[in-house]
């Protein structure tokens, strides 16, 4: 991972329980009170810290993740820590944000720990954000963002600050070990013609260089928006037909996520679309839609901006041995 050396450090500690805890201090011999100064209930060990502690609740809860630390606390430390790790690798692909902001809790966690211990100031919530955001400064995430990093702390509903890979929607599916295959999708429209593109591929796969796999469909539309919903129905139905079982699909349409969330009363040309979205999507072992910067699909709008200027549609299937 291309993350702080410090950070590196710190997560080897982590994963072999070496960090000094009191918990861990106590075991190499060291006389002192287990108890956790945070809460003041429970003793410092790794676990309590970093999940089971009323502070680390609270931040993991409020942070952007939403994480239930408390949750499957039959787990170790280290399998939940991989469970998310391995979770936001197979679900974000290269870009690794809130990979990046899980560690980056962690770290916060730790630092405002401290800060209790050596310098007995007081731990509340906000203290951990403040280390949390001074890491992500530390990682340079946040560099391309205008926004302050308070949007990203406190995201309010439907916000469009949510940095690229936050913002996803999960139509079916839990999480398993199986691989999930990443289809990039890109809509494109233009006013005067009213002419739409709609394009997609499969990323991440050995194909001969002339062949995309996926596809590209001209139509008429109304918007801009109704080509990126055309785009994510016409994407799903590709992959349903591909026997594509787990899927992500990149979109830099936050609108469109954000109606796949809601059922609120809505355009009525979206309406069925939207509808016909989630139902392909329930047909899958894992289906999610990702928000993602406009970079990442600038494949699919070439291939979109293609299909709405010359009027061209085509659809390349895998063979059946490739996919997944
Ligand atoms: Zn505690």
């Amino acid at each position: 991972m291309n993350i702080l050396p410090k950070w590196k450090l710190f997560l080897w500690k982590l994963l072999h329980n070496g960090i000094a805890t009191k918990v861990n201090l106590g075991r190499r011999g060291i006389q002192l009170s287990m108890t956790c100064d945070l809460c003041g209930a429970g003793e410092e060990d790794i676990q309590h810290l970093f999940r089971f502690c009323d502070i680390a609740q609270q931040v993991w809860r409020s942070g952007s993740l939403g994480i239930h630390s408390e949750i499957n606390e039959t787990m170790s430390f280290k399998e939940w820590f991989m469970f998310y790790v391995r979770l936001f690798q197979r679900q974000d692909g290269k870009n690794i944000p809130r990979c990046t902001y899980f560690i980056s809790t962690l770290w916060g966690l730790w630092l405002a720990r401290n800060n209790r211990i050596f310098r007995n100031e007081v731990t509340i919530v906000s203290v951990v954000f403040a280390f949390i955001k001074i890491g992500l400064d530390q990682h340079g995430i946040l560099q391309q963002q205008r926004r302050p990093l308070v949007r990203l702390l406190h995201p309010p509903e439907g916000n469009t600050a949510f940095p690229p890979g936050f913002f996803t929607v999960i139509l079916a599916g839990v999480e398993d070990r199986g691989p999930i295959s990443t289809i990039v999708i890109d809509g494109s429209w233009h006013k005067n013609t009213r002419n739409a593109g709609m394009g997609w591929f499969l990323e991440n796969q050995h194909i001969p260089n002339d062949r995309i796999l996926g596809g590209a469909q001209a139509r008429t539309a109304e918007s801009t928006l109704q080509a990126e919903v055309l785009v994510c129905l016409l994407s799903l139905r590709w992959a349903s037909q591909a026997g594509i079982g787990r899927v992500t699909s990149l979109s830099d349409s936050h609108r469109l996520v954000e109606l796949l969330h809601s059922d609120a009363a809505m355009d009525i040309q979206l309406i069925w679309t939207l509808a016909e979205i989630r139902r392909i999507g329930k047909t899958f072992n894992w289906c999610c839609i990702n928000k993602v910067d406009r970079d990442r699909v600038q494949d699919a709008h070439e291939l979109a901006k293609a299909a709405s200027t010359y009027l061209v549609s085509f659809s390349n299937f895998p063979s059946s041995s490739n996919c997944s």
